[in-house]
């Protein structure tokens, strides 16, 4: 008989999400069958599960596995499959880190070196009654289709620093290349969750100027500023964006930002964020993805002030190994343990999401 493991099926909103077995999928040639060890609960995972993106009206077929934040190791090989990647020999019981989406490498915009926004990759979430099943991050396995992108996790990562970087620091990473962050600027990051406090640590890496980091929760500014921020804007104490941006011009000699990341998901900070931009700054757009929510924004402003808006959902082929590296790198620099809040086992995940949404947790883990 073929054997049987768990997976957390979400069935709709409102619903607690059920663990269910299925059976353990034959890797196809070119396919890898990885055993989950971590998940993380992502924003954009507690947007889903809230409801703010509705994914049965997105064209989602439930019940699914979701969340996309994870690790695991090799369980078993599919014929072909000798090496990751970057061309590192694999092995069973290798830990690994892969995109959780996969571009079709086939349509007009894959063609054009655009894979990261390939229409293909927002169909990440597939029925979980359809084999090979495991296909969303918060189940014992997971089911790497053939030509998926992934990397071997060398030893001195640990599963809590790596989980992270398929999906924060890899689009952190991508979204400050793709609005051309470069030596020298000024950086605004709007929000230090879990994307933010990525983006301080990339952008000290990237030879920023300044980091200048706002949020509201005093404990997140506390690891804003361990991971590189040089100055904060507390919103308790900066309480209205007229004061927020007044305090950014002090800052930035009256220039404003170079850059600007807006890393919180509410619209209303967009406006905000590019009052804060100097003349020919440029406005990176990653946090907001929940649809149906709009801001007024006037575009005569953009267009005499020559402002950009960049937005980026996914990344690219090879920032996913740039993450690694970057982990590699800076690991006993910044404190990339300190990320993660609290681990929950599978059987808690209905738990977990309830005590992160309640904000009784800033970030959690489920553990296979
Ligand atoms: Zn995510
Ligand atoms: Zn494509």
């Amino acid at each position: 008989m073929t054997k049987k493991v768990r997976a957390a099926i979400f069935k709709g909103l409102g619903q607690p999400m059920e663990i269910k077995e299925y059976p353990v999928p034959e890797p196809e040639p070119g396919a890898i069958l990885i055993k989950v060890t971590m998940a993380n609960i992502c924003g954009s995972d507690l947007h889903q599960w809230r409801g703010d993106i509705d994914l049965a009206a997105s064209g989602v077929r439930l019940p699914a596995i979701i969340g996309h934040e994870m690790t695991g190791k090799v369980a078993k090989l599919g014929e072909g499959v000798s090496t990751d990647s970057a061309g590192e020999p694999l092995a069973v019981g290798d830990r690994l880190v892969y995109r959780y989406f996969n571009p079709c490498g086939r349509c007009a915009v894959c063609l054009r070196g655009e894979d990261a926004a390939c229409s293909s990759n927002s169909r990440f979430i597939k029925p979980v009654e359809v084999p090979p099943h495991f296909t969303g991050a918060y189940a014992d396995y997971y089911y790497l289709r053939p030509n998926q992108t992934v990397f071997k996790v060398p030893d001195d990562l640990t599963d809590e620093m790596v989980a992270p970087a398929n999906c924060a620091l890899s689009e952190v990473i991508y979204g400050l290349e793709k609005v051309g962050f470069g030596f020298g600027e000024t950086v605004i990051i709007q929000g230090a969750g879990g994307l933010g406090i990525n983006a301080t640590a990339v952008a000290k890496e990237m030879g920023a100027h300044k980091v200048i980091v706002i949020d509201g929760i005093t404990e997140r500014l506390e690891l804003a500023k361990a991971f590189g921020a040089d100055e904060l804007i507390h919103m308790k104490e900066h309480k209205t964006p007229k004061e927020r941006i007044k305090r950014v011009r002090q800052l930035t000699g009256n220039r404003g930002a170079e850059v600007v990341a807006e890393l919180v998901g509410f619209p209303e900070v967009m406006a905000e964020g590019l009052a804060m931009l100097g003349r020919g700054g440029r406005y990176l757009e990653i946090g907001n993805v929940s649809p149906g929510k709009t801001v007024d924004i006037d575009p005569a402003l953009l267009v005499y002030s020559s402002k950009t808006i960049v937005s980026v959902l996914m990344y690219g082929p090879d920032t996913l190994k740039k993450a690694l590296d970057f982990l590699g790198r800076t690991k006993d620099k910044y404190p990339f343990d300190k990320i993660l809040s609290r681990t929950y086992p599978l059987e808690e995940i209905n738990k977990a999401f309830e005590e992160q949404d309640k904000g009784l947790v800033s970030r959690s883990a489920i553990v296979m």
